[in-house]
This record gives C-alpha cells, sequence and structure tokens, in this order.
C-alpha cells in the first residue's frame, strides 16, 4: 500500500517540478534520442542487470525509459501521491500493462460491473481467451458481493474511481481493505477524478489514468500512465521479462513534453470544469431532468464524494442525463451542437469545450444488453464533458433550450 501523503496535489505537482530543462530552462528539455551511449563497456550489462539504470544517470533505450518521459512520470507520481509512475501511449496501455504484470495465466480479477466499454470488453472477452485470466463483475455499492467473488486465485480488486458513464463513486477505503485481506491489489482506473480524489490516499494500490482526457486537456494527445510502487513499476519496465518492455507501450518524449508543459493549469481546470458542471447539472434538476451529478445531494454517492474529495476541486467536469430513449438522447445532442453550438457530439472527455455521445451506443457498446442493464447504462443516456468556453450564463440557456427542444 502506499504511504498516505494527505494536502493539495498539485502543490505536490508545483514540488515536483522544481527541477529545470537543460541549460536551466524553465521548461523541460526533450531529450529525442531513442538510444543512448555509454562511456564504458561494461555499463551495458550492467543495465540490462538492472545494477545500473536511470537513477544513477544511465539511460539505455526509449522504449525502457527515456528523460523526458521520466520526468513527466514524476509529475504524475506527485499529483497521485504514490512512489513512481510510468508513462504509457494510450490509456488502454496503462491498463492492459498493469493487470497483465498483476496477473498469470488462470489468475482472476474482481471488477466493478460499471467501467469505460474498452476495459470491461478487455476483461470481459480479450484476457480470458488471450490469457487464461478471468474477471468476476460485481456491484461495487455491495460490499458484501465483491467480498464473496474472490477466490484464491484473485489477484486484482479493478475499479474507477468516478464509472464511465455512470458516475457511480467508488468506496475506496473499504475496497482496499477488501483487496488487502485478500493479498490482491486495488487498481484504479482515475481518469474521470483527477485531483478531486486522490485514490492512492484512500489504499489504492495502482492509480491509472488515460492522460487523454483532462489530465492533457486539449484532445491533441493519446497517453496514458500507471502510478504505482517504485516495486510494481521496476517489474512493468524490467527489461526482460517486463510487461511494459514486452509489449510496447511506451509514450514518445514528444508527448511527454505537451502533457508536462499542461500541468501547472490542471487545477484551474479541473475547478472551472467543475463548476459548470454542477451548474448544468442544478439547471437540469431544476427541469425534472433525470440528471446524475456527484455533487448533487440528489446523487447516491454524494456523501461518500465528500468524504473522499480533495477540497478546492469539487465534483468533477461530468454529468450524465437519461434522456428516456435513444431517439430524445440524439434530438438533445443534435440541437445542442447544431441549433446552440453548446458543444460537440464526439467520444472523450476533458476538452475545452462540451463534448456529449450517449455511451450504449457509443463509448459502452462492448457490453453486451445484461450487462447494460446491471450497469445502468440506458439507451437515452447522454454523458456530457463540461467545458470551460462562453459565459456560462448563455451555456445554462442553451442547455435548457435543448432539453425542451428534446422533450417537448
Ligand atoms: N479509462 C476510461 C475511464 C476511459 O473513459 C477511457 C477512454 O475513453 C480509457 C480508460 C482509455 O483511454 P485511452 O483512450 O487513452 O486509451
Amino acid at each position: 500500500m502506499q504511504e498516505r501523503q494527505q494536502g493539495d496535489p498539485m502543490a505536490r505537482v508545483a514540488h515536483s517540478r522544481h527541477e529545470f530543462g537543460e541549460h536551466g530552462g524553465v521548461n523541460l528539455s526533450i531529450e529525442t534520442s531513442a538510444t543512448f551511449t555509454v562511456m564504458e563497456a561494461g555499463k551495458m550489462p550492467a543495465i540490462f542487470e538492472g545494477r545500473e539504470g536511470p537513477g544513477g544517470g544511465c539511460f539505455l533505450y526509449g522504449r525502457h525509459f527515456n528523460p523526458t518521459v521520466m520526468v513527466l512520470a514524476r509529475h504524475l507520481a506527485a499529483l497521485e501521491a504514490t512512489e513512481s509512475a510510468y508513462c504509457t501511449a494510450s490509456g488502454m496501455a496503462a491498463i492492459s500493462g498493469s493487470l497483465l504484470h498483476a496477473c498469470n495465466h488462470g489468475d482472476h480479477i474482481v471488477a466493478g460491473q460499471a467501467l469505460y466499454g474498452g476495459t470491461w470488453a478487455l476483461l470481459h472477452d480479450f484476457l480470458p481467451k488471450k490469457a487464461g485470466i478471468e474477471t468476476t463483475f460485481v456491484d461495487l455499492s455491495d460490499l458484501a458481493s465483491v467480498e464473496a467473488a474472490f477466490t484464491t486465485r484473485t489477484r486484482v480488486l479493478y475499479c474507477e474511481t468516478v464509472s464511465n458513464p455512470t458516475l457511480r463513486v467508488a468506496n475506496l477505503p473499504a475496497l482496499a481493505a477488501i483487496a488487502h485481506r485478500h493479498d490482491a491489489l486495488l487498481i484504479v482506473d482515475n481518469t474521470f477524478a483527477p485531483l478531486s480524489i486522490s485514490p492512492a490516499v484512500h489504499g489504492a494500490d495502482v492509480v491509472i489514468h488515460s492522460l487523454t482526457k483532462f489530465i492533457n486537456g486539449a484532445s491533441d494527445i493519446v497517453a496514458g500512465c500507471v502510478c504505482a510502487s517504485g516495486a510494481f513499476i521496476d517489474g512493468m519496465y524490467d527489461l526482460h521479462l517486463g510487461s511494459l518492455m514486452l509489449l510496447g507501450p511506451t509514450m514518445d518524449p514528444r508527448s511527454a513534453y505537451e502533457v508536462a508543459t499542461r500541468f501547472p493549469n490542471l487545477g484551474l481546470r479541473m475547478q472551472e470544469h467543475a463548476r459548470r458542471a454542477k451548474s448544468c447539472a442544478e439547471r437540469l434538476a431544476e427541469l425534472d431532468a433525470s440528471v446524475i451529478y456527484p455533487g448533487l445531494a440528489s446523487h447516491p454517492d454524494y456523501s461518500l464524494h465528500r468524504e473522499l474529495a480533495n477540497r478546492g476541486y469539487g465534483a468533477g467536469g461530468l454529468l450524465a442525463v437519461d434522456l428516456g430513449s435513444a431517439e430524445r438522447a440524439n434530438r438533445f445532442m443534435e440541437h445542442l451542437q447544431n441549433k446552440e453550438d453548446f458543444g460537440y457530439m464526439a467520444v472523450s472527455l476533458g476538452f475545452s469545450d462540451t463534448l456529449m455521445s450517449a455511451s450504449a451506443s457509443s463509448t459502452s457498446s462492448e457490453l453486451d444488453e445484461q450487462a447494460l442493464l446491471r450497469a445502468g447504462i440506458s439507451p437515452g443516456l447522454v454523458r456530457l464533458s463540461i467545458g470551460y468556453t462562453g459565459l456560462l450564463e448563455d451555456r445554462l440557456e442553451q442547455l435548457e433550450r435543448g432539453w425542451r427542444a428534446a422533450t417537448g
């Protein structure tokens, strides 16, 4: 389990940024080299044997580690209060690399039933077929059934801090206690809740992000990361057998530079995403819409979210609203995009502008009908990642007109 570190995550990130680029530049330098020299021939075998490494300034090859990518990894470890981190080429690479490091053939995973569609398909179809790793899906709010799903082969309890797209909040301290009672790891995808919740502080062993979303924030880079103990991360990039070495989901240093330069304004962005998402959720609630937002007192996990949340970052930039049918959901989104310029019909999240998608027929379409039902993803459910462009008052009026056009 990670050492508990309370306090403001952005302050931790600011502290980790006290390292300078080449020549003392205030921004980090981009090291583009894919391969690195050694001054003595004996160094190379020492690196392969793990006796020398980046800690001692010894770099080898870009798929293993790169100085620029490692700077970003240090910022991410600071953000999530973990000892170490590794940056990957996508969020899915971070998820698959971590699970394949934690589990062997024949092992078992317990996972929440409401998960991003790609993760669900990885656990439900890909890992059993390709690697003999089975998953039991459970309702995470029923802690007794979570515990009952464990077997002697369970190595991982997997969840999303705030689930995609149903926005249920995972009871991280209780889930960590269950996982640790069974000598399993709690692996948490924190893509929906950067800054607002720090899973490692609540007992998570591994924290994953799709950096493609809020953390990069510009919808121009696909990237991910794994934040965990030094031992877990070192194991993942072990030169001979590490899952990251052999699967090769490496982040490019140019991407690492871009993500790192956007880090300082993550706090401001998340505060504004959350402030506006809450206002939009309140406006929809006033219209009697069936709206889901963890910062509304009507949300089933409102108190839990308040208990887990870091001070000052609100309840996140995502909300979901159930229009009752796919047809109404489509009318709602089309009106908001094509008549109001409120946002875009697009998958993904964490962009400066609002992004809208009907999850059942898009990012959750991997789930079969039963799984959609169990996860609470109805055909009329629209997920909105609320942006921070335009005047909030104008946005609320546009949203209201969109709601009336779809439901009137
Ligand atoms: N985790 C969550 C919660 C997501 O929503 C997504 C993508 O939508 C991913 C992981 C996968 O991230 P990426 O697209 O960067 O591979």
